[in-house]
């Protein structure tokens, strides 16, 4: 039998559903997760040795692709140091510093272990600046599985949702407020009849958890507007657009848009911590000197600012800050974009792509959707079809067609080249 099916079945009676995480277990797409060996570079191996080019990175993560030199070296003298105190450390100032030079919207930053735990508290630090409670989110925007949002849009205009997970009472989602990405006329409406009571406002500005949605510049606009006239704090969650889409993230894009324009909070992961349990949430002096030990909002984490994560952050901002790095980033990424727009086109498939940095999307749509509503028209037969038969020709891309992509430094033009090679024979059936 294929050793992935028996890892698959032997892990399906000690963890719930076979994996740690839902998205690995393939429920979307059906079939056998492929369980990593090692990977390398663009590379991972699975559990019967075949290679994989990896467009998930650790969904996000991986920006220097598997194993970069560089951080592997740090990651092993700083585990020979020790692997956690819980007593601070200089690579955890070294670390804060290098993101706050980074973006200058940060003045000082929490490091904590997961992108879940950064959403949730950077929401808590929210609601205790202002002392407000309610919360705007969108529907299709993941903030991690802290109660509070886990909900999806209830029925009608700025309505309250409902718990989308079992376990989330009523009542801890009562404040939260789920709108339409880029609905315009929702997100006034919301703030006219909520305004005086929104702590905060929370946003992928370029969403990768509905596969990739950019927010338009108008619609950004009019979040940080509503805002700042409300008083509610707008809080950029990129996890996964941080130092991914470029070095001072989607902030500075929109900045560029937006003259003035600046998030209140942000929200860190993924890259930061180059593979390692690390995320951080961070802005003005201000707000985080709210935060315990000096202010009233309680945080607190026993491996937070890990040295070993640190380590590996540190070693991978290093090499990501060198001068040219997005720039060829982008490039491999949109022409890995252009080549599966050629392809899908040249088939007579329905396709259309998008990317930033190093994170992408593509859909078998006419039309680049705007929420989670126009990403979801997408054929689900016809994506199931597109990822098994890249997986059969070894190019892993996420098992549902809601996530967004990611390419590292570590592929070369050549992996494009398979990569669409692969797709094309496969838009040819799908036509
Ligand atoms: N925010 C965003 C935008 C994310 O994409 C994710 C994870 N994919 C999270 C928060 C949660 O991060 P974690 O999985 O590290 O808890």
């Amino acid at each position: 039998m294929d050793r992935n099916q028996q890892l698959f079945d032997r892990a399906r009676r000690v963890i719930p559903g076979g994996v740690n995480s839902p998205v690995r277990a393939f429920r979307a797409v059906g079939g056998t997760p492929r369980f990593v060996q090692r990977a390398e570079g663009a590379y991972f191996w699975d559990a019967e040795g075949r290679r994989h080019i990896d467009y998930i990175g650790s969904w996000g993560p991986m920006i220097l692709g598997h194993g970069h030199p560089a951080v592997l070296e740090a990651v092993q003298r700083a585990a020979r140091d020790g692997f956690s105190f819980g007593a601070p450390t200089e690579r955890e100032i070294e670390l804060a510093e290098a993101i706050c030079a980074a973006m200058p919207n940060l003045e000082m930053v929490r490091l904590v272990s997961s992108g879940t735990e950064a959403a949730m508290s950077a929401l808590r630090l929210a609601r205790g600046a202002t002392g407000r409670n309610k919360l705007v989110k969108f529907e299709g925007c993941y903030h991690g599985h802290a109660d509070a949002l886990l909900v999806k849009a209830g029925s009608g205009l700025a309505t309250f949702g409902h718990p989308t997970s079992a376990g989330v009472p009523a009542d801890v989602v009562k404040d939260t407020i789920v709108l339409e990405y880029n609905n315009a006329a929702q997100l006034e409406e919301a703030f006219t009849q909520h305004g005086h009571d929104i702590a905060a406002l929370v946003i992928e500005p370029i969403a990768g958890n509905m596969n990739f949605v950019r927010a338009g510049t108008a619609f950004m606009k009019l979040a940080r507007d509503l805002c700042t006239r409300h008083g509610a704090m707008l809080v950029f969650d990129e996890v996964m657009t941080g130092f991914r889409v470029g070095f001072d993230g989607a902030q500075a894009h929109y900045a560029k848009l937006i003259p003035g324009f600046r998030p209140d909070l942000t929200v860190l992961g993924k890259v930061i911590g180059g593979g390692m349990p690390l995320a951080a949430f961070g802005g003005p002096r201000a707000t985080m000197e709210q935060l315990a030990p000096l202010g009233p909002v309680y945080q607190a984490g026993t491996l937070s600012g890990n040295p070993v994560a640190t380590a590996c952050g540190l070693a991978t901002l290093k090499e990501i800050a060198k001068p040219g790095f997005y720039e060829s980033l982008a490039a491999r990424t949109r022409s890995l974009m252009d080549g599966l727009a050629g392809a899908a086109n040249a088939a007579g498939v329905p396709f259309t792509a998008d990317s930033e940095g190093g994170m992408f999307g593509f859909f078998l749509l006419p039309q680049l959707p705007r929420n989670y509503g126009e990403v979801m028209k997408t054929d689900g037969a016809k994506f199931n079809a597109l990822f098994h038969g890249l997986l059969d020709r070894g190019v892993y891309i996420a098992p549902a067609l809601y996530e967004a992509g990611f390419v590292s430094a570590a592929h070369s033009e050549q992996d494009i080249a398979e990569t669409v090679a692969a797709a094309a024979e496969i838009f040819k059936t799908l036509a």
